[in-house]
């Protein structure tokens, strides 16, 4: 099985293509224990650490298994915050891309309106959160009679208190005949129980994952009086000097105040915390994703899930009072094997907190010093010349995908009765263009957007200026995304 990497799993050739431009060698344990699994249509239950890769565990087998044909959508992903929404989206177009997969993420505080066009198109698998999700069911504007697959990621959140209620109003309405899986890197037993409701014939899996596919986090505690949690959070950060951090507060004031302390201090850092705009929410996301500002500073809203690349450090500003959430905070830092470091600051009255965690954890966070006044004289050379520095720009894996696409942008949709095979029967007839060099295709009322692979893009463009489609000659542009 090791050495094919994905191979094993007869997976449709698009999909190896993708996982070969992400750089995914090798299935990671989790999903070389649930993608055979959930490919003969059972249902899961799966435990397994932050960071193992989750997403593709079931992102892999939704793009497998969901038929280009189907316009309805055949798959459901629920997750508890937007940016993870967005997030799995993402990760799931990036996987089923060259299969023409089409994913869309809705979620509240959007435009309905715009929601209710965009669930009209052709979709094959829809992440959402609950709320939102289940308002589109009760109106009507999201079919789901075709739906085949469910997914609830971070499922002892979805299925604690603040959840419940709409996920099972969710659940109620879907079709009996389906796979259901559970993803959580934390399941409390009655969670566990609870989710057997849902089930059928279900398979428990947890993974106990080895170090070698999950990088190590290294934590500590810093014992801390309340007053004095700002001058250790300098101390720390000088000495710590991280590239890429979060700061987690416990409440949305406590995001603000330290925001403004930091900014006064003149730190690279943004905020976020779920009673800021939405826009603004997802700028900061995407500007920390790329690497432009150094300290996000956060609520449990960017908790869970949320997978950054290098994330050198987590920081506990304020202690974790539910005891789930030290495991997600903490697994911001140290995913897709590598490193980080958790420093969590620690103030009399968070001891009786600390049992709780440290028994979900099965071991003792080790107790460690504050760093010595001579130790941050020593490094605030250091730290300065990092300070003022533009930090390098990160990676992002979805420019690796995308590579050698090109979206073109048709005059012509819905209202001209055209339809997605239209656009395959008419392009893949091109001279050098095959039905694979065709990628995701967006039907709207008066336009169509087709990703073309490959590099070919230049050449379907010339071609389609003078090729009709169904009889009619569209206006064809390079589309700005
Ligand atoms: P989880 O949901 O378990 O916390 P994610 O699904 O977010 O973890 O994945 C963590 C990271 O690992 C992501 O950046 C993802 O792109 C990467 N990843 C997932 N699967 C593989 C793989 N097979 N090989 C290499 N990297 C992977
Ligand atoms: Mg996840």
């Amino acid at each position: 099985m090791k050495q094919d990497g994905f191979k094993s799993f007869s997976l449709n050739d698009g999909i190896l293509r993708a996982l070969e431009q992400l750089k995914y060698d090798r299935p990671t344990e989790v999903q070389e224990k649930v993608i055979p699994i959930v490919l003969t249509k059972k249902d899961v239950v799966v435990k397994s650490k932050t960071g193992s890769g989750k997403t593709a565990a079931f992102g892999i087998p939704l793009c497998q298994l969901c038929e280009w044909d189907e316009n309805r959508p055949q798959a459901l992903v629920l997750t508890p915050t937007r940016e993870l929404a967005v997030q799995v989206k993402e990760d799931i177009l990036n996987i089923g891309r060259f299969k023409r997969m089409k994913a869309i993420a809705i979620f509240g505080k959007q435009s309905f309106e715009r929601q209710k066009i965009e669930l009209k198109q052709k979709n094959h698998i829809v992440v959402g959160t609950p709320g939102r999700i289940l308002d589109h069911i009760q109106k009507g504007t999201l079919v789901f009679d075709k739906i085949k697959y469910l997914v609830i990621d971070e499922a002892d959140d979805m299925l604690n208190m603040g959840f419940i209620d709409q996920v099972e109003a969710i659940i109620n309405e879907l079709p009996r005949e389906r796979v259901t899986m559970l993803f959580s890197a934390t399941l409390p037993e009655d969670i566990e129980k609870l989710s057997k409701k849902y089930m059928s014939n279900h398979e428990a899996i947890e993974i106990q994952t080895s170090k070698t596919t999950v990088g190590k986090i290294e934590h500590v505690l810093l014992e801390v009086n309340e007053a004095n949690k700002f001058n250790l959070l300098l101390d720390v950060t000088i000495v710590e000097n991280p590239d890429s951090c979060i700061i987690f507060c416990g409440t949305q004031e406590e995001v603000d105040n330290l925001y403004r302390k930091l900014k006064k201090a003149n730190y690279p850092c943004e905020k976020i915390h779920g009673g800021m705009k939405q826009e603004d929410r997802f700028s900061v996301m995407n500007d920390f994703r790329k690497g432009q500002f150094r300290y996000l500073i956060a609520t449990n809203v960017a908790a869970r899930g949320i997978d950054i690349a290098d994330i050198s450090h987590v920081i506990n500003y304020d202690f974790p009072y539910e005891k789930e959430s030290y495991v997600h905070r903490t697994g911001r830092t140290g995913r897709a094997g590598k490193n980080g470091k958790a420093i969590t600051f620690l103030t009399p009255s968070d001891e009786k907190y600390l049992k709780e965690t440290e028994q979900l954890l099965g071991y003792t966070i080790p107790r460690g010093t504050p760093p010595p006044h001579d130790e941050v004289i020593r490094a605030k050379d250091a730290f300065e010349k990092k300070r003022i520095k533009r930090p390098p720009l990160k990676n992002d894996k979805k420019d690796q995908v995308n590579e050698g696409i090109m979206k073109l942008y048709f005059n012509g949709g819905k209202k001209k009765k055209l339809r997605a095979v239209d656009f395959v029967g008419t392009l893949s007839k091109l001279p050098g263009v095959t039905a694979d060099d065709i990628g995701i295709i967006t039907i709207q009322e008066n336009s169509t957007f087709v990703d073309i692979l490959n590099g070919k893009g230049i050449h379907v463009l010339e071609k389609m200026k003078t090729t009709t489609i169904k009889g009619k000659q569209l206006k064809v542009y390079q589309a700005k995304e």
